[in-house]
């Protein structure tokens, strides 16, 4: 069962856009997964094609109508669709790596891209949308924040990355960020590789990279070693 990825969108251009390249870009043409963009203007009903209006209350800025995204929503995912419904926002939950693997353990995800100011809360609700952020910092529209919850998700499918065993050892996957990397040449500027990673000795390597990965983590962030929760379950 492949995983597939219905985007709600008014820039249906910009998909799949860098996932169409590399890993991502070969999974989707072997049919590892799947992506459907949609146009959210094809569900307007005025001549115009609008999709917003000015926000209730005044303000600068437009909000999309819950009208026509609910249409929208609805036509790509009816109530017996099991994936969950997401909407890219700046107010949402950030996402994690434990979120990814979710994701990526399930049948897909329905993702809406907002635009302007956002949409309208009461379409949040009614369509029990997941709002989902990539960090605290604002886009210009939901399409960035897609294409990168998606390059997450995909990497991990059954069969995309050539070697599992690497995905494993990432930063966040055990609570820490990666350990430094060095390949050839040995020396490079007059630095050379450490010498422990030349010497062969397994156990000691492991050793180093723990403590490389637990010190750069004490110092980069220190709010990973402070969390309560493992951060893949
Ligand atoms: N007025 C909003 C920002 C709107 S930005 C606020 O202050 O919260 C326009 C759209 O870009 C949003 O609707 C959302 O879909 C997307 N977006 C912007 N920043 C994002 C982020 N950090 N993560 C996910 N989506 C984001």
């Amino acid at each position: 069962m492949s995983f597939a990825a219905s985007v709600l969108t008014l820039y249906p251009e910009m998909f799949p856009g860098a996932l169409g390249l590399s890993l991502a870009g070969r999974a989707l043409e072997a049919g590892t997964w799947s992506l459907e963009a949609i146009q959210i203007r094809d569900f307007a009903t005025d001549k115009h094609r609008t999709v917003d209006d000015t926000p209730a209350g005044g303000g600068a800025g437009m909000v999309m109508r819950a009208d026509v995204l609910a249409r929208a929503v609805d036509h790509a995912s009816p109530p017996d669709d099991p994936r969950p419904r997401l909407l890219m926002s700046p107010r949402g939950k950030p996402l994690t790596q434990a979120r990814v693997r979710e994701l990526a353990a399930g049948p897909g995800a329905v993702i809406l891209c907002g635009r302007f100011e956002g949409v309208d809360q009461r379409l949040i609700e009614a369509r029990g949308l997941e709002e989902v952020s990539i960090g605290d910092f604002i886009l210009s529209g939901g399409e960035p924040a897609a294409l990168v919850l998606l390059d997450a998700v995909v990497r991990l499918l059954p069969g995309v990355m050539g070697n599992a065993v690497s995905g494993e050892e990432e930063s966040f996957e055990n609570g820490l960020l990666e350990h430094p990397h060095y390949t050839r040449p040995q020396e490079f500027e007059g630095r050379q590789i450490p010498d422990v990673l030349i010497s062969g000795n397994h156990k000691k390597i492991a050793e180093w990279r723990r403590a490389e990965a637990e010190k750069l983590t004490r110092e980069r962030r220190p709010d990973l070693l402070a969390a309560d929760q493992p951060l893949v379950k």
